[in-house]
Parts: C-alpha cells; sequence; structure tokens
C-alpha cells in the first residue's frame, strides 16, 4: 500500500520514443473533461443515442468465488484420473449477475455508459477495483502508481514497444521468450538481446554481464534501456523467479537506467515445488486470502520505488482469453503516454467486457476473486503433478544427482538459485539408458518445458538439432499429439540452437486428465521408436 513515506515516481521521460513523444491528444477524446458534469449538454461527439443501443441489459450465471476445491486430489495410480468423473470437480454453483442498461442508482456499472464511447481509461467501477486490488495484492513501493485497462497483454506489450523503443533499438529478453512478444517488436526493427536463464528464469549476472560489456559499434545499437520479462510460470521455460533475484536485477536496473516490463499472466497459478507422488499427501489448504497472497513470489513492483516497472495484468488465464481485458500499473507519465497510444487504436477495451467482468468483480468482491484464483492455482498444479505423474509412469525417473543437469546450455550454477531437492527431474530409458529429455519440474503457470537429447540420437551430428526437433515434432503431430517445437520461443534470432539439444513446449492447461494419459504414452511410444533410429 501507498504510505506516506513513500516517494512518487521519478521523471523517466527520456525513455519515450520519438513516436510516443509525437502523440497528442486526439482533439475530440480532449473534450472527455467536460463529461463529468451531468448538466452538460454534448453535442461535440459523434455518439448514439444509448436507445439505439439493442441490449436492455446484460446478464450472465457465473460461477460463485468457491466453485473450484482447495484440497489437493491424492493420486495413489496415474489411474485416478478418476476423481474427476466423482463430483471433485467444479461443483457449477452459480450466481446471476445483470448490468442494465439505466441503472436505478448513479454509481452502478451503466450499459448506457460502459457500451458508449468514453475515455481510453476504462469504466470507472472497475478503475477503482484495480487501483485497489494493485496496491493490496502488488504493493508498489512508489507513491503515485497509475492503473490503465488494456485489451490483454499482447496488446499491452505493443503499445509498450512502441512508446519506448525507436526502430533501431535493442531491448533484453529471457533466452527463451514468448513469440507473440517478438513478433510485434520485429516488424518495426526493435530487436532482442537474448539473457541467459537458470531455472529461476533471467540471471542477473548474465544480465550485468550483457548491460556492463555492451559494445555499441558492435551491436550496432546503443544500450538496451527496456527489458521484456516473464517472471513467473515464464512461457516457455515455466521458471519462477523469487524475490532476491528480482530485487538484485531490479538494482541493476537502477544502475543502468532500464526500465522493466513485467508482462506476468500466469502470477496466481504459483503452485509450489512438485513432489513425487510417493511423497505427497492429501492436503486441504487453509481458506485464507492473505497466506495464499503472502506466499507468492512478489511482482517488481513490490521493489519498485522509482516508478520504473510496467506491469502487465491481463484476465486471460482468469476469467477467459477471449474477455480481451487487462491492464497496466505504471507510474502516471508512462499511463499517460499509453492512453494517448489506446486512445488511437483500441480505444477502450469493448465495453461489454468490461461491464460484465466489473459486475463479476465486484459481486464477488476483492476475497472472492482472491479465494477464485487460489483455486485455479490448486486446480493446475493438479494438474501439473498429474501430468508428471504420468511421465514417471511411462518412463524410468531419476532425480538428477547434479545440479548442472537440466539447465539450459551457458548456464553455470548460480548461487542460491537452485534448490538441489526434486528441482531436476531427468527420465531414462530403462532398457538401453538413453537420456533421451530432461526438464525442470515447473513451480507456476502452464508449461512443461522439456529438453531432448538428442546428443544421444544414434547417428547423431553437430548441426542436425533443428533438423532432428522438427522431425520428431512432426512424428509427433503425425501420431495425434501437438506440442510447441522450442525454435518458436528462441530469442536467439537467426542464430544457431544450442549443441546437442532440442526443446518442445509442452502445455497441462488444457487436455482433459484422460487426454494427458493418452498423449504422454504417445509421447513415449514415439520417443523410444525415435532414438532407436
Ligand atoms: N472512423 C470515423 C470516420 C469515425 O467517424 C469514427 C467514429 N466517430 C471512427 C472511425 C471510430 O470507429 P470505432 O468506434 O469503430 O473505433
Ligand atoms: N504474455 C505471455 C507471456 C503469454 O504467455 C500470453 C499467453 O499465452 C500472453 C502474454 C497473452 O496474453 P493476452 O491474452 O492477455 O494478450
Amino acid at each position: 500500500m501507498a504510505s506516506e513515506k513513500q516517494q512518487k515516481a521519478i521523471d523517466l521521460s527520456h525513455h519515450l520514443s520519438d513516436l510516443s513523444r509525437a502523440r497528442l491528444v486526439s482533439p475530440l477524446k480532449g473534450l472527455a473533461k467536460y463529461m463529468g458534469n451531468p448538466n452538460l449538454i454534448a453535442l461535440a461527439g459523434g455518439m448514439p443515442h444509448p436507445s439505439y443501443f439493442p441490449f436492455a441489459d446484460i446478464s450472465a450465471s457465473a460461477l460463485v468465488p468457491d466453485s473450484f476445491s482447495l484440497e489437493s486430489t491424492p493420486r495413489e495410480s496415474a489411474l485416478s484420473w478418476v476423481w474427476k468423473l466423482f463430483g471433485a470437480g467444479p461443483k457449477e454453483k452459480t450466481t446471476t449477475i445483470t448490468v442494465p442498461k439505466f441503472p436505478s442508482h448513479a454509481d452502478d456499472i451503466n450499459l448506457a455508459v460502459a457500451l458508449q464511447y468514453g475515455t481510453a481509461q476504462g469504466i470507472v467501477q472497475l478503475q477503482k477495483f484495480l487501483k485497489e486490488f494493485v496496491a493490496k495484492v502488488y504493493q508498489p513501493a512508489y507513491a503515485d502508481f497509475a492503473t490503465l485497462v488494456q485489451t490483454g497483454n499482447t496488446d499491452g506489450w505493443s503499445r509498450t514497444v512502441q512508446t519506448l523503443c525507436n526502430p533501431g533499438e535493442i531491448f533484453l529478453t529471457e533466452e527463451w521468450t514468448y513469440p507473440s512478444a517478438l513478433y510485434s517488436s520485429l516488424p518495426y526493427n526493435i530487436k532482442p538481446v537474448a539473457v541467459a536463464m537458470d531455472s529461476e528464469g533471467m540471471r542477473a549476472d548474465a544480465l550485468r554481464k550483457v548491460l556492463s560489456e555492451w559494445d555499441e559499434e558492435a551491436r550496432g545499437a546503443k544500450r538496451p534501456h527496456v527489458m521484456y520479462t516473464v517472471p513467473v510460470g515464464q512461457n516457455p521455460s515455466g521458471a519462477t523467479m523469487g524475490a532476491s533475484r528480482k530485487k538484485a536485477i531490479y538494482d541493476i536496473c537502477v544502475e543502468y537506467d532500464v526500465i522493466i516490463v513485467e508482462d506476468d499472466p500466469y502470477y496466481f497459478l504459483q503452485q509450489g515445488q512438485y513432489k513425487a507422488r510417493s511423497e505427497r499427501s492429501v492436503e486441504t489448504v487453509k481458506n485464507d486470502g492473505d497466506i495464499f497472497l503472502h506466499n507468492l513470489a512478489p511482482s517488481y513492483l513490490k521493489f519498485d520505488y522509482q516508478g520504473r516497472v510496467i506491469r502487465l495484468d491481463t484476465f486471460s488465464k482468469y476469467v477467459a482469453p477471449g474477455s480481451r481485458l487487462g491492464w497496466f500499473t505504471c507510474s502516471p507519465l508512462l499511463a499517460e503516454r499509453l492512453e494517448r497510444q489506446g486512445e488511437t487504436t483500441t480505444q477502450a477495451p469493448s465495453g461489454l467486457s468490461q461491464s460484465l467482468i466489473t459486475k463479476l468483480l465486484t459481486t464477488w468482491k476483492y476475497d472472492g476473486y482472491v479465494r477464485w484464483l487460489h483455486g485455479l492455482a490448486i486446480e493446475y498444479r493438479t494438474r501439473r503433478d498429474y501430468f508428471i505423474d504420468c511421465l514417471a509412469d511411462e518412463f524410468h525417473l531419476a532425480k538428477s544427482a547434479t545440479l548442472e543437469q537440466g539447465l539450459w546450455k551457458g548456464c553455470e550454477v548460480h548461487e542460491g538459485s537452485l534448490k538441489p531437492k526434486n528441482s531436476i527431474i531427468m527420465f531414462e530409458k530403462t532398457a538401453i539408458k538413453t537420456k533421451m529429455f530432461s526438464f525442470v519440474p515447473p513451480t507456476s503457470g502452464m508449461f512443461i518445458w522439456m529438453k531432448i537429447h538428442f546428443e544421444n540420437y544414434p547417428s547423431f551430428k553437430a548441426g542436425d538439432e533443428a533438423t532432428l526437433e522438427m522431425q520428431l515434432w512432426e512424428k509427433l503431430a503425425e501420431a495425434g499429439v501437438l506440442v510447441a517445437p522450442g525454435w518458436y520461443f528462441s530469442a536467439y534470432v537467426g542464430e544457431a540452437p544450442d549443441a546437442g539439444e532440442g526443446h518442445f513446449r509442452i502445455s497441462f492447461s488444457n487436455a482433459e486428465f484422460t487426454t494427458m494419459k493418452k498423449a504422454v504414452t504417445i509421447f513415449g511410444d514415439v520417443l523410444r521408436d525415435f532414438f532407436k533410429e
């Protein structure tokens, strides 16, 4: 929470791109400041009369906040998926929410307003909920943080990169990253520079090295001043960064004057360490939102005493991707520039989406929404555990004895960055002991990032990695299992893949439990067959 002692954001306007500096207030949007006056006769805007909106109200049957249990389900065998069929799934208790076109209370969410042209700041009830949510949950370390709606984090990053970077610039990011983030900047000739990772995500020492050794002439660009990072349940690696690493990276960003763009769609899907089935017991987590939130890795905002973080939040993974609704948290100066950009592209997010989601949030209230998020985290934990259990049933499972195994290429063991116990699991083919793949079980998010050890492929030659990755990927697809090939996620744009290795990103978020089991069986058959060749 902002306290009396906290400073305001510092002036970081020197980071703005030429494009952003050139943006003026759209003249019609400039009229918005008069719109709050109830006696105003508004003849200036091209606004349709609300009676021409064909919706008298919008209603929805919404699930209740405690629809998902906080009890982790025991798994004696990989077949215990049947629990899902016997009522441990969502209770499907619903409540009806309605947004009328003309509500009787002036402060209620009003469809006539939500469906009308307005400012790019969105409807006031949503602004209020988000501001309070950020203050309570992320606790920014400066006083005057602002929130601003956007249409999901894809839009959030796209607006941010154009607001901060000029063509020809280079931004910092993890060596493996979310492809849409790369593909929204690349056509503007704004390229990434990859920073090495370990099981906690971006490495602080590797970041310092990139920044301190930056050679403007050799790189053909000035030292990066923007970082794009996915710190929790990282896409694709699944890595989650704890407090001390975030603090270390934040301090380096202060030293080198870098703006951190924290794209954090999986923040509330933090699940804790994976434990092998034999080590797990039934657990009912206490229904206490404060404890749930307290145990989450903090956001970069918690360390941000200067206002140099632009945090991107989205409802995509907690309500629905089709809601196309999210928000920025950043300094007022940056929020104003991002708003200017929004008003000439999407304007505000869809009024239908804003009003329905705001009604849901204000019906559930803060505590209800936190309970919903907590239930989802447990759901994803159950999915993750089940998927890894299936792999353990399909292959011989061995915990790695050394820290190096299972890390990404080029990553040395970094002090305090790994917990040896349970952090790395390796799978071997029992009969001929070929190490076919390895991975670090994710502690958050939706993905398993599987390293395929092509160096153990029978006729392997250096340089075959990319071809083998696609050959294996195709065989899997033909056998009916679609995973994402690793090269999609490489921030080493145009460079050779890692020696001897390939990767697949495998998502455990969507398939039914029976289908996950089937997928792992097919994966096992295809992989064993492939390594025999
Ligand atoms: N183009 C023109 C010529 C307009 O008059 C308007 C609305 N006044 C718009 C675009 C905005 O359209 P939309 O609401 O679909 O973004
Ligand atoms: N950012 C990351 C890192 C993601 O993994 C995803 C979804 O896959 C997105 C953004 C997309 O988010 P949104 O639906 O809010 O645009």
